[in-house]
């Protein structure tokens, strides 16, 4: 009881120094340190402008948490947060921090890669803030927006953006969409320099394949689907194939031949990776805003068992055409059949 109360004790204060982080940022710098406590596996936490050192002190620089089984294998790079108000790609990168532990090869994890985006709330129909229960006490996560916070992109936004390499010009907001951007610029503005960030770290590590962890409306043609780049289009196929035998159904499509600056095109046609973009249904982010956490037909623990079910599907296929030292194997890795059966809550560390 007392051990319980102490606890309890411990997570007020830690989720009061979240707050206090959050409620008082100097200007111009990265203060929001999320919530996470790395597991076992993780070898390094680093800060993404080790990659690119002039985002150094800006609200953009956030931290990589890399677990490197000390084995030769494949490099698996995570990212959740690119829309920062996608919950469940976030929850699912923090789980992978705090419970995968690699055999071989390295996994490496961001799981705020927009922190900008995940400092405000553009909608006050929204949460800034879930909870998450956990055996050991409740943990607190932010919920953030879908852009770069306009007061740090350093730059009014254009009346429409164009991508640089062409394309149907968007609205202006665009430009502070981290996943219309890529493979940015390093004297673009804050969001083109992320961008640019993410990609000299693909490129520099050598990553093997690349995840992009997103969410949709229920309503939106996105949801539950897998969009991979064309030259990795099979792997997909085959995971898809044996996620519909476990039950879970998922929607398949390449990248689009014009459409510039989305993550699983430009990562997979710039570097090595083979490059993936998952989206499940957020009730949250339909016209109605429903509850992203506790909704009967789309609660956050099955679109994170969604998330990682099929993460682990594309790296059996991976696995299953790879040269012997281009593996990835997980002494752990956490199951998505309970986080959908008791939360995810049981695979957050205390
Ligand atoms: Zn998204």
């Amino acid at each position: 009881m007392r051990r319980r109360f102490i606890r309890a004790l411990l997570g007020f204060f830690l989720w009061c120094v979240a707050v206090l982080a959050f409620a008082d940022p100097a200007p111009g710098v990265a203060t929001i340190l999320h919530d996470v406590r790395p597991g076992r596996g993780v070898t390094r936490v680093a800060w993404l402008s080790e990659w690119f050192t002039p985002l150094a002190g800006t609200p953009a620089d956030t931290r990589v948490f890399i677990a490197d089984s000390g084995t030769p294998g494949a490099t698996v790079f995570i990212a959740g947060g690119t829309h920062a108000n996608e919950i469940a790609g976030i929850l699912s990168a923090v789980a992978l921090i705090e419970k995968a532990i690699p055999s071989t090869g390295r996994l490496i994890v961001i799981p705020d890669i927009n922190m900008s985006a995940s400092t405000w709330t553009e909608s006050t129909k929204v949460p800034s803030w879930i909870r998450i229960d956990t055996p050991n006490g409740p943990r607190f996560f932010k919920y953030g927006a879908r852009y770069t916070d306009p007061v740090h992109q350093g730059e009014p936004d254009p009346d429409r953006y164009q991508h640089p390499k062409g394309g149907e010009a968007l609205e202006g907001a665009e430009a502070r969409n981290l996943n219309r951007v890529y493979p940015g610029m390093p004297d673009g503005s804050l969001t083109e320099r992320l961008a640019w960030a993410v990609m000299s770290l693909l490129k520099t590590e050598a990553v093997d394949i690349a995840f992009d962890l997103h969410e949709a409306g229920p309503e939106s043609r996105l949801a539950n689907m897998i969009v991979a780049n064309p030259k990795n289009l099979d792997l997909a196929a085959l995971a898809v194939i044996s996620l519909e035998m476990e039950g879970i159904r998922m929607k398949l499509e390449p990248s689009s031949e014009v459409f510039h600056g989305l993550s699983h095109r430009e990562w997979g046609d710039e570097t090595k990776a083979s490059a993936f973009l998952i989206e499940t249904p957020n009730p949250a982010q339909s016209t109605e805003k429903g509850n992203p956490i506790e909704d009967l037909q789309y609660p956050l623990a099955g679109r994170i068992a969604t998330h990682l079910a099929s993460i682990e599907a594309i790296l059996d296929a991976w696995n299953m055409d790879c040269p012997p030292d281009k593996r990835i194997a997980f002494t752990a890795f956490p199951d998505w059949r309970m986080v959908e059966a008791v939360g995810v809550g049981a695979f957050l560390n205390w």
